[in-house]
């Protein structure tokens, strides 16, 4: 039927994709991709020949136009972006608004996640987490962004760039607790993976260890807020004998 369909793309290696995604991109219209040389790559390595057109950042608005047209007409379309799944951290979310808005369907098919992903073999056992995406580029709103997260229980998940991965470890380690624990997620399911956890406190180090461990492109989680400090045996003993005391 004639509709949005927003489809999930590998992280790397190319085989990380459904068998219902490919069965939609062989059969769609077109698809709106962000890098149409990148997205063909994926399709050509899977033998799909479809046409293809650019929706990203800084075109959104007029592409969500295109596809709305498309649609109008009767095509099938699929929305995909560069890895992972569209409209997190990635272009998508207007285009997806545009396309209800204007009454047409919107059908998700899930795939893979850069987030998920590092959660899958991260070990944390918080029973939430919070997806804080990129943290902002300034280092002052960089800061106050980790500070109003710093309370939370909850497992934090940044997403971060590798050249500005020395600075966002070294200011969570500044501002966290110490003792929280730090998984540097890299290079997710290609040929440098690797996944470290430490001390919060020992990033900045791990990462200044070895010049390829600041390469390629990165998850970082941390554990969530400890709990509050319990209060010594003394003080509660003293706490529990004003108690008797109060009528
Ligand atoms: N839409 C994507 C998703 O579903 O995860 C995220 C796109 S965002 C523009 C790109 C960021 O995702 C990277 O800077 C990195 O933080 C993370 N990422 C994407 N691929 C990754 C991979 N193979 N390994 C580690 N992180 C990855």
């Amino acid at each position: 039927t004639t509709a949005l369909y927003v489809v999930a793309t590998p992280l790397g290696n190319l085989a990380d994709i459904t068998q219902r995604a490919l069965d939609t991109l062989r059969s769609v219209d077109a698809v709106a991709c962000e890098d149409t040389r990148h997205t063909r790559h994926l399709l050509d390595h899977h033998g799909i020949r479809v046409p293809a057109f650019a929706l990203h950042e800084h075109n959104e608005a007029t592409a969500a136009q295109k596809l709305i047209e498309l649609l109008t007409t009767g095509k099938r379309i699929a929305l995909v972006s560069d890895a992972g799944t569209p409209a997190i951290s990635d272009p998508g979310a207007r285009a997806v608004a545009a396309v209800r808005a204007a009454g047409f369907p919107v059908i998700p098919l899930p795939g893979p996640n850069a987030a998920i992903t590092a959660l899958s073999a991260a070990g944390l056992d918080d029973p939430q987490f919070l997806f804080a995406g990129f943290l902002p580029a300034k280092a002052g709103a960089r800061r106050q962004q980790i500070e109003a997260l710093r309370p939370l229980a909850a497992t934090l998940v940044f997403y971060e760039a590798p050249h500005r991965i020395n600075e966002t470890v070294a200011d969570l380690a500044a501002l966290l607790e110490p003792q929280r624990t730090l998984v540097i997620a890299r290079e997710l399911t290609k040929l440098f993976e690797q996944i470290a956890s430490m001390p919060l406190a020992e990033g900045p180090a791990w990462l200044a260890a070895d010049g390829n461990r600041q390469r390629g492109e990165f998850v970082l989680l941390v554990s969530g807020a400890p709990p509050a400090p319990e209060l010594p045996a003394e003080a509660l003993r003293t706490l529990r004998l004003l108690l008797d005391e109060l009528p």
